[in-house]
């Protein structure tokens, strides 16, 4: 397949969810015993209620939505040391928009931007840079946030910056790894977990072996899979197929765009300005043991956390969520979206009071925007 309507062409999706409902009915699984399949990806969660799949496909199939929104997981403490930063004189504070609406404790850079602090939406890291090029009585700090997709970006800005001998440019480092929490949540006694969908856009940076332990150690299939409709509905048939037939392997659907061993630029561009934290705090999650990034010392310069004695580097506080907020049960499949009593009344997308309603790609904006908001009576 060459273009993006063949991915969404109807006639293949039908044949793919026969496919797919012969195979669950193989498996014995039912409405009332479903295979758990969470998808780990963001993205996933949004292409799956865009296009309807979690209503095509058959009730033995559950998606479970996974914690691969990177907006949706970070913590509001991380919110509230954003806007320290950005209350500093002298400072402007970029970031990713979709950063901007994430509540911390009191309120969100939206809401700092408009009390007056300098905040600014870039579209990469190279946009804050070129501020700090032009603005150099100035200290331009870059928000970097996400995971292994946008890390290397944020390497490079460094990298460059060192080059260039740039001081008053700086990151403050907050990108996580989606390997550590995969395991965190089948180490959960809790979870009932059947298998995975994996993330594209992260794997097209890191491959596909990075994820060996889930088959080698959990004994669950795990499938990278692409973004269309099509993609996710061959990736749950694969996932299925391999739980059918006793197998528990990495499979890569998205090979036309995922390298086995990934992107050798970009793994060595990480390496080179990051080291592991001991652990690092998600929202709804937890501390989670060697998932997040730290700049490496040499190049602690442009490191705001060094810089401006800030975040972890100051021993960083634990914030609890809002009442009421069920943001964790959510992440952890515990939980529908429309179970919180929050959904659709006191947390919407125009008003979130969680984060996964912040970011296109948190499961409750999904629902939210995909229907299940029909589930929820209006408020008074
Ligand atoms: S509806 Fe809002 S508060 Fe409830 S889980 Fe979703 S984002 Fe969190």
């Amino acid at each position: 397949m060459k273009y993006a309507e063949e991915f969404r062409d109807p006639k293949a999706a039908r044949a793919l969810l026969a496919r797919i409902a012969a195979v669950t009915d193989e498996i014995g699984a039912t409405a009332e015993n479903p295979v758990h399949i969470m998808e780990i990806c963001g993205g996933h969660t949004h292409a799956i209620f865009r296009y309807g799949l979690d209503k095509l496909t058959p009730p033995g199939v559950e998606f479970i939505h996974g914690p691969g929104c990177p907006v949706c997981v970070l913590p509001m403490a991380r919110v509230d040391e954003c806007i320290q930063l950005a209350e500093r004189p002298g400072v402007i504070f970029t970031t990713f928009g979709d950063a901007m609406r994430v509540p911390g404790t009191s309120r969100s850079l939206m809401q700092a931007k408009a009390d007056g602090c300098d905040i600014r939406m870039v579209y990469s890291p190279l946009d804050a840079l070129e501020l700090a090029r032009r603005n150099p009585d100035r200290e331009v700090v870059f928000f970097g946030l996400g995971f292994e997709t946008t890390t290397p970006s944020t390497a490079l800005s460094i990298q460059q910056a060192a080059r260039e001998g740039l001081g008053n440019f700086s990151v403050f480092c907050n990108h996580i790894l989606v390997p550590p929490p995969i395991k965190a949540l089948l180490d959960d006694p809790h979870m009932i977990l059947d298998g995975f969908v994996g993330p594209g856009h992260v794997s097209m940076v890191i491959g596909i072996h990075p994820y060996d332990f889930i088959a080698r150690d959990y004994g669950k299939p795990i499938v990278v899979a692409g973004f269309e409709p099509l993609d996710l509905l061959q990736s749950v048939l694969m996932v299925l197929e391999q739980i059918r037939d006793g197998r528990a392997a990495v499979e890569n659907q998205y090979a036309r765009v995922v390298p086995e061993h990934g992107n050798p630029v970009s793994i060595a561009a990480m390496a080179d300005v990051y080291e592991p934290r001991p652990s690092f705090e998600w929202r709804g999650l937890g501390e989670i043991d060697a998932s997040g990034l730290r700049i490496r010392a040499r190049y602690s310069a442009w490191d705001a956390e060094a810089k401006f004695g800030i975040g972890y580097a100051a021993g960083a506080r634990v914030v609890p969520e809002q009442e009421g907020c069920a943001c964790g049960q959510v992440m952890t499949g515990r939980i529908k979206p429309t179970a919180c009593p929050m959904f659709g009344t006191g947390c919407t997308p125009e008003m979130p009071l969680g984060a996964l309603m912040v970011s296109s790609e948190g499961a409750c904006a999904a629902y939210y925007q995909y229907g299940g908001a029909r589930a929820v009576e209006p408020a008074e």
